[in-house]
């Protein structure tokens, strides 16, 4: 099987250059080969993806196009377990709104990816399915909570995937896997239907391999619906045609609070080299920094703020109207034991926080305070977008860690500051964008590039004129 952009495969269907009966058939046998390797998937629609076809007219660039969906966004019909034993026998009547508008566009669905439970997590060694491996090299996470989606375009099985993006689950991942990873404006992309983590800063985003297609899925998906009450009014720009590498008059700040925390002098040299490429393009590139305390405090900040929102989120999930059920005398002992059999420790340990941050007697000292601290973290961070329309950062200090090494709790700065900036984006609800810089040891590193509110088309540009330069476009990896 070979692997193509979605540009290239739109080209290649619509000239009969390939038939798409065989293409999909290619397709499938390599998602057996992958899946076993991998453990991407938590379901394979190949049903679903035959049907699809049968509506594509291949006169538009979607149409035709394979993708994959991760498992926490509902399919009508269709097993939706948000990688969760809680949800492990859900099958949702109604369809996400991302999934009507991509099936509108001609989009045939290949499968729902894992990801960590309920998208709680950075390793994707939570989902109830098992770890996702590193399409680069199977003995490394491929990260998360996303995994499964990164996993499935680095290995260049489709050209786009779904994920979700509440603190860094689509960033995170994607350079972990040597891809683009995107998660735009809070309120660009309708969340209906996506089962929710932390209301305040879930992304509906996505990962592709190149550039130009972001714009095209972002174009498809991005607009008000009124199911999303949080869902923008704005018009969505045509980002592929306004796409330009022109970045001259593009002011960018590197943010070197966050940049000053790399150990890795590999890691370190590539994000200098980026930043030289970027004044090389013409583009003014200077330092600024955020106070240090501000930027210790967006860990703990998102810990309270996410934690209590998924707390009161997920008071749904109690057995009796769906989901995962156990026998109990009463409604109180079915939902106890639902609960407590549904949800592993992780998650529980996640809502014991969020309990006590909400209960009355704490609300005040922690919930209000995190939400006035978030405030004091977005305005520092408006204060640099009054000079720069970019801040740029490296998505993380090192490569996809070992499977035996990932996890989500160690207390360095490198680690409290580093790896946990990119929820800057999702306080502020800002676009930003993870694109791969170059290889350490073999494995994908990348940088991310975050813009203004609604600013999609500036985040896009800047990180195309990158990607011109690196030739890291439509990389993926069948056998590491
Ligand atoms: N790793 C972060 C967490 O566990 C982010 C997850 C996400 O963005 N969904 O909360």
């Amino acid at each position: 099987m070979i692997t193509y952009s979605i540009e290239d495969l739109h080209v290649l269907f619509k000239n009969n250059q390939i038939n798409p009966k065989n293409y999909y058939d290619e397709l499938f046998k390599e998602v057996v080969f992958q899946q076993k390797r991998l453990n991407a998937f938590v379901t394979v629609t190949k049903d679903k993806a035959y049907e699809d076809l049968k509506d594509a007219h291949f006169h538009s660039l979607l149409s035709g196009i394979p993708f994959v969906l991760k498992d926490n966004y509902n399919t009508k019909g269709i097993l939706t377990t948000a990688s969760s034993k809680m949800l492990s026998d859900y099958i949702p009547v109604y369809n996400a709104h991302v999934v009507d508008q991509l099936k509108k566009a001609g989009c045939c669905l290949v499968g729902k990816a894992s990801m960590d439970e309920l998208g709680m997590g950075g390793t994707n060694k939570t989902a109830l399915t098992g770890p996702v491996l590193n399409p680069w090299d199977s003995s490394r996470i491929a990260g998360g909570s996303s995994g499964g989606s990164a996993a499935v375009v680095a290995s260049g099985l489709v050209p786009f995937a779904l994920g979700s993006d509440t603190g860094d689950s689509i960033r995170k991942p994607a350079g972990f896997c040597g891809i683009v990873g995107f998660k735009p404006t809070w309120g660009r992309i309708s969340r209906y239907g996506l089962i929710p983590y932390a209301s305040s800063l879930d992304t509906v985003g996505a990962f592709t391999r190149n550039i130009r297609d972001m714009c095209i899925v972002m174009e498809a998906m991005a607009g008000r619906d009124d199911r999303d009450m949080t869902s923008s009014m704005r018009e969505v720009p045509c980002y592929l045609n306004n796409l330009t590498d022109d970045i001259s008059d593009l002011k960018i700040a590197v943010l070197t609070s966050v940049s000053d925390e790399i150990r890795n002098p590999d890691i370190l040299s590539n994000f200098q080299f980026v930043v030289k490429t970027y004044k090389k393009l013409g583009a003014t590139v200077e330092n600024v920094t955020m106070p240090v305390e501000l930027m210790r405090s967006i860990l703990p900040t998102y810990t309270i703020i996410a934690n209590s929102e998924a707390t009161s989120n997920h008071s749904c999930l109690d057995g009796i109207k769906y989901g995962n059920r156990q026998d109990g005398e009463t409604p109180d002992e079915i939902m106890i034991h639902s609960r407590t059999d549904g949800f592993s420790d992780h998650i529980k340990r996640r809502f014991i926080l969020g309990n006590l941050a909400l209960a009355s007697e704490n609300q005040e000292r922690m919930f209000r305070k995190a939400q006035k601290v978030r405030r004091l973290i977005v305005e520092e961070l408006n204060k640099i977008y009054e000079d720069y329309d970019i801040i740029l950062t490296p998505n993380s200090g090192s490569v996809a860690p070992l499977l035996e090494d990932a996890n989500d709790d160690r207390l360095n700065d490198e680690y409290i500051i580093l790896e946990n900036h990119l929820c800057l984006g999702n306080f502020a609800g800002t676009p930003s964008l993870t694109l791969p810089s170059g290889f350490v040891d073999g494995m994908p590193i990348a940088v991310n590039v975050m813009g203004r509110l609604f600013e999609e088309q500036t985040v896009l540009n800047c990180a195309y004129a990158l990607e011109k330069v690196l030739g890291l476009a439509n990389q993926y990896s069948r056998e590491g």
